[in-house]
């Protein structure tokens, strides 16, 4: 099968298409034909060497795939040959204190795919029948492709951990990328009050076409000033945050007192400044995110398949134009998800 890897770290020249043997399932698991790969931030920060993550070369890229189960392990039940299946990001161990109490993406011992198992840049990858979740049929590959990231880590972020109530207001940092986009989505979905920032208009224009109530354009504007207007002074009930450096201390100065910032990444800036005493005078709270659970994919699709909500597919690329689809996403012009089919 055909597959993209790279011997070396670096930009998107490293990467190659190769010829590599098929992956056989073992006991317990499934081989699945990839049809459709989403490609996430991480994968650009894997192929750069500064993941954080352990990286052995060579490295195949890819955690989000789509398509057909073509092979059954042995031992493996309630799957068939044919089921259209979007593996979990994870393999959790199933026996940790984290799995045991509903709590699987913080695993101690977890697999991750593209890690543990080939990647999903690729025509195909073995995974373990226990990490399978169900593709509507009414969601097709590309789109299976484009939602279990986005709209998990949105739903992890905003219900579970930011415990986002119906009448609350909540601001989406970078509406425009997957997991703005989707965190949009859903928050209006649920009742809240949304406001987001994006770079450009024309995001802004498309985001308040899927339930934006503000937008702030957060090069002409002042982030936490214009959220005080538009909610009498008072901040918002949560930040919805995954950009780091200024935007991080934008948020904290966007809250309301007693509001909660979550946040599961930042690029723009790792290691910022925090001022205490503010934090604790209005009773903040400052909650990290990791992944989301296969419940809350499931609930995900659920939405999907009934079209409550809708995966963004921005563009599709074939496998062997890989590395033009890589520096689509790195110059962040897009407005949701790149995927690769094969
Ligand atoms: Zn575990």
């Amino acid at each position: 099968m055909k597959a993209v890897r790279f011997h070396e770290f670096g930009n998107a020249d490293v990467l190659k298409i190769e010829e590599i043997e098929d992956p056989k399932p073992g006991p317990g698991e499934v081989t699945i034909a990839i049809k459709a790969s989403g490609l996430n931030h991480l994968d650009v920060d894997v192929r750069e060497g500064i993941s954080r993550f352990p990286v052995s070369l060579p490295h195949s890229l890819g955690i989000e795939v789509a398509g057909d189960i073509i092979a059954l392990g042995e031992g493996v039940e309630g799957w068939e040959v044919g089921d259209r299946v979007n593996p979990y990001v994870m393999a959790p161990c199933e026996r940790c204190r984290y799995c045991r109490t509903g709590r699987e993406s913080i695993c101690l011992e977890p697999g991750f795919i593209s890690f543990s198992t080939g990647g999903g840049y690729a025509e195909q990858v073995a995974v373990k029948a226990g990490q399978l979740i169900k593709i509507p049929d009414s969601v097709s590959y590309e789109e299976a492709a484009a939602t279990q990231v986005a709209f998990g880590t949105a739903w992890h972020m905003l219900f579970t951990r930011g415990r986002l109530s119906a009448g609350e207001s909540v601001l989406v940092n970078a509406v425009g990328s997957g997991i703005g986009s989707a965190a949009v989505q859903l928050a209006s979905h649920h009742g809240a009050f949304v406001l987001g920032n994006a770079s450009s208009q024309d995001k802004l224009d498309r985001a308040a076409e899927l339930g934006l109530d503000v937008g702030i354009n957060r090069l002409e504007e002042d982030i936490a000033a214009r959220v005080m207007e538009a909610t009498d002074d008072r901040g918002v009930d949560l930040v919805f945050e995954h950009v780091g450096g200024k935007m991080f201390q934008d948020s904290l100065d966007s809250l309301s007192k007693d509001g909660r910032l979550v946040t599961c990444g930042g690029h723009a800036g790792e290691v910022v400044d925090f001022d205490i005493i503010p934090f604790f005078r209005t009773q903040k709270s400052v909650i990290g995110s990791f992944v989301y659970t296969r419940e809350e994919v499931d609930r995900c699709y659920a939405l999907a398949a009934r079209g409550d909500i809708k995966a963004l597919v921005h563009a599709v690329f074939p496998l062997d134009q890989v590395a033009d689809a890589m520096r689509m996403m790195e110059r962040r012009e897009q407005f949701g998800k790149i995927v690769l089919t094969t």
